[in-house]
């Protein structure tokens, strides 16, 4: 059976063909610039069009969607109802929803008939405790607006812990893993026996580690603060807190930890400042979670900066173990969001058939 991976940005659409139940990798692709300027495809449609001609046979569509609020808990087939749904979460993630939702709208005319599954990236912390995910808010907010932590990355969390399981060669359930994915958006999340117990990222993708462009865990008192001193409009303070801060906006060079490891290594002393900052951050979590677990077995680094850099890993784990008496493992998992999809997909589609 052909499963086809859908994941779709603002202006991108990233594509995966696996053959299952193997899994096997037939073919991808990525589709850029959807809707900019000069460009010769003009929406998702147009690009899943193109896609669509490179490959045959598909029997399911399984596509990232990234917030499913408290709608969604698990993967789900899509119809006319859970498309409302979707949409009604948009709400919550403009940036991200409507783009999922015009790939879903464009393989439903493009492949009539063809089976369609949602997997959230947030229904892996589904599981958070209340007390985990409520704000120090009046918690009408949470009642009225759906105002607490969601967590995002739950697709790589929760196949990375898995992973960690495997190698460790013990079940899921019986394991406390800390799972972090390090790449230009970058999470932690505590898996207590197989559950996201708490997560960094919050109500958007913008809280917790220091990222690429993202500040992560400021003081919410300097949004008002620098409105009023700087005079900044929302869009302005929006802009500086997502795209010129974090790694980018403390070194004023680059949000590329290659970049910056080199301009380290040449004694550039706001590149040393960014990665101290975004190690430091990291390490604190880390301390956190296995507080919050009571201990930790494992530790994974995984996505782009996880997976390659080495002494950020070293940095980040020196002394944080010295005062545990079972150390952690320290593992390296490749993260593949797209397969997990599929797996889920595939999974949902079996159960179904069973
Ligand atoms: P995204 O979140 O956009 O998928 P990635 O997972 O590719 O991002 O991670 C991007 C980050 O990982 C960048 O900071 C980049 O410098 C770092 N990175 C990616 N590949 C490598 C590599 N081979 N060696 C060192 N750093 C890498």
């Amino acid at each position: 059976m052909r499963i086809l991976v859908i994941n779709c940005g603002s202006s991108s659409i990233k594509y995966k063909l696996f053959a299952m139940p193997e899994p096997h990798l037939i073919s991808k692709g990525l589709i850029e610039h959807i809707g900019e300027k000069g460009s010769s495809i003009q929406n998702h449609y147009a690009g899943l069009k193109i896609i669509l001609n490179r490959i045959k046979d598909v029997a399911v569509v399984g596509h990232r969607v990234v917030h499913g609020a408290e709608t969604f808990k698990k993967p789900v087939f899509i119809d006319n109802a859970v498309i409302r749904k979707i949409r009604q979460c948009g709400a919550i993630a403009p940036l991200h929803n409507p783009a999922n939702l015009a790939g879903i709208l464009a393989c439903k005319k493009l492949l009539p008939g063809t089976k369609q599954v949602a997997v959230f990236d947030t229904a892996f912390h589904q599981t958070l405790p209340d007390y985990a995910y409520i704000y120090g808010l009046p918690y009408e907010y949470y009642q009225r607006f759906g105002i607490r932590k969601y967590g995002f990355h739950g697709t790589s969390h929760e196949y990375v812990a898995q992973g960690a399981a495997r190698i460790l060669k013990r079940p899921l359930q019986k394991l406390k893993i800390i799972t972090c994915h390090l790449g230009n958006g970058c999470s932690i999340t505590a898996v207590d026996h197989g559950r996201s117990v708490d997560t960094s990222m919050g109500f958007t993708p913008l809280e917790g580690l220091v990222m690429g462009t993202r500040c992560g865990d400021i003081d919410p008192a300097l949004i008002t603060y620098l409105m009023r001193k700087r005079k900044l409009k929302i869009a302005q303070i929006d802009a500086l807190l997502n795209k010129y801060s974090g790694l980018k906006g403390i070194s004023g060079t680059s949000n590329d930890m290659r970049v910056l490891e080199k301009k380290r290594k040449e004694q550039d002393k706001r590149a040393a400042l960014a990665i101290n900052i975004f190690s430091y951050r990291i390490k604190k979590y880390i301390g956190a979670y296995i507080a919050v677990m009571g201990g930790c077995d494992a530790v994974v680094f995984t996505a782009g900066i996880g997976e390659n850099q080495k002494r950020i890993r070293e940095k980040i784990c020196q002394g944080l173990f010295s005062h545990l008496k079972k150390k952690p493992r320290v593992l390296v998992i490749p993260t593949d969001e797209e397969l997990m999809i599929a797996l889920q997909t595939y999974k949902l589609i079996e159960g179904v058939k069973c």
